[in-house]
């Protein structure tokens, strides 16, 4: 058992993303990542934050007292304590979200945990890191998000979708959704809607949420 992470912020919002946008959420940043998205909107999280117990943590989670926690980064399964502390939380009857980057095994987190699983398109700079195995990780409470750059990313996160099952998977409930999201700033809305419907991709677009409310970049919401 780990006893301390490092932390980044631990905050009360709107979660952003995933199935789960919309509803109320605590969010645990851990600090640091290996990766370097071209898009990261996360660069704060990289360097510095406090050294706190779990217990410290587990206290704070409490005080804010939402049911839905999410833990973030940066990328947190880089630290081990994150499972102690996934697993802490679903023993306390929170329900856990998991966000990561697709580059670090998933394999030891505790499966009632809801993992939101990149897969790094290669505008991103770091499609080499996926880690396909991860893929055999996920399951029906789980999601895998594609951010999109540009009309490249979108055709290489089309023919994952298909060539390695996630749309049958989603379709028979082995897979809870996948995610295709559009770099914010970067690619029009609009246009990436249009090639999902053109396509007839069976994937959820999201937006967000967080970045309209609030804005882009704004630490802490
Ligand atoms: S994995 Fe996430 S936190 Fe790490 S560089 Fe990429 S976007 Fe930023």
């Amino acid at each position: 058992m780990v006893e301390f992470l490092r932390v980044t912020e631990i905050f009360h919002s709107i979660q952003g993303e995933s199935t789960w946008a919309g509803l109320p959420c605590t969010f645990v940043r851990l600090t640091g990542c290996p990766l370097r998205c071209t898009w990261c909107d996360t660069t704060y999280a990289f360097h510095g934050g406090e050294r706190m117990t779990l217990d410290a943590i587990v206290a704070r989670v409490r005080e804010i007292g939402t049911p839905l926690v999410e833990l973030t980064g940066g990328e947190p399964l880089v630290h081990r304590g994150a499972f102690d502390l996934a697993a802490r939380l679903l023993d306390l009857g929170y329900t856990v979200l998991v966000e990561t980057s697709g580059a670090v095994d998933v394999a030891p987190l505790d499966p009632r945990a809801h993992k939101i699983m990149d897969l790094k398109c290669p505008g991103s700079g770091e499609g080499e890191r996926n880690l396909w195995s991860n893929l055999d990780h996920v399951g029906p409470g789980d999601e895998v998000k594609f951010v999109i750059a540009d009309r490249a990313d979108y055709e290489w996160a089309r023919e994952v979708v298909r060539s390695r099952g996630l749309d049958e998977r989603v379709r028979d409930g082995r897979l809870s959704t996948i995610l295709f999201s559009p770099v914010w700033d970067q690619l029009d809305f609009q246009e990436l809607a249009a090639w999902i419907l053109e396509d007839r991709l069976p994937v959820r677009y999201q937006i967000q949420l967080h970045k309209v409310i609030w804005g882009a970049n704004v630490p802490g919401v």
